[in-house]
């Protein structure tokens, strides 16, 4: 019995090669676990379920193949597609989890997150994260055509790229005192993560108690995977 934890895939037209080797990875390696995490950011942009859009196709059909098999496939909102619907589920056989979650991981209580929510030190991020998970916003976007909607995406996009460059790599990665903060609320010492692309295992003290958070890469360069099973975790490059 294991289990499989990804996040920030970014599926999208811009390299199609990502999607092959996420499909190869469903086919190959998460065929044998018997439940496999996204931990947000599985695609690049998600405009709603109504809109889906042909270079997300092949993914989906994979994933539909892989639950079909008998896999528990849980994805999580991160800041890309956190208009993933029941219709994306209904598509693809995945179930959507809240952030954070709290899971028994082969024994051990672990909290479930994106990420982002954790990144308190940006609070220009914060404010824009706010803004798009309102109803109010979201519903007025999911009334614009497709194309708008692909539009606004990718201005919004492009300005977060922009302010990115003018940003310390240490107010884009998360708050430690944060972390300590939900760890303790929900009672767990392990923590599994990603959205900051930047993959380790830190090791920390929460309540007396060792603790670890565990940070996943993305999949550009570093096609990182957790594997889980009763002989505890391992973070790893695919080959
Ligand atoms: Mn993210």
């Amino acid at each position: 019995m294991s289990s499989l934890f990804i996040a920030d895939i970014h599926l999208g037209n811009e390299h199609p090669e990502i999607s092959q080797r996420f499909v190869r990875f469903l086919q190959q390696q998460a065929v044998a676990a018997e439940a496999v995490y996204i931990l947000g950011d599985l695609f690049e942009v998600w405009i709603g379920d109504d809109a889906v859009q042909p270079e997300h196709q092949a993914a989906i059909k994979a994933l539909k193949q892989l639950t079909d098999s008998g896999t528990s496939v849980y994805v999580m909102h991160g800041n890309r597609d956190f208009l993933l619907g029941q219709g994306f589920e209904a598509l693809s056989g995945c179930q959507l989890i809240s952030d954070p979650l709290l899971i028994e991981l082969h024994g051990s209580p672990t909290l479930l997150m994106h990420g982002d929510s954790l990144c308190t030190d940006d609070s220009e991020y914060m404010q824009m994260r706010q803004q798009l998970r309102s109803p109010a916003w979201q519903q007025q976007f999911l009334a614009a055509s497709a194309e708008q909607r692909l539009q606004i995406a990718h201005q919004y996009r492009n300005e977060s790229r922009h302010r990115s460059q003018n940003k310390s790599l240490q107010i884009m990665d998360v708050n430690t005192g944060a972390v300590k903060t939900i760890m303790e609320q929900h009672d767990v010492t392990q923590l599994i993560h990603g959205h900051t692309h930047r993959p380790a295992v830190h090791n920390m003290n929460i309540k007396g108690q060792t603790a670890q958070r565990i940070v996943l890469g993305d999949w550009s360069s570093q096609n990182s995977s957790l594997h889980c099973d009763e002989q505890g975790c391992r973070l790893s490059n695919l080959e």
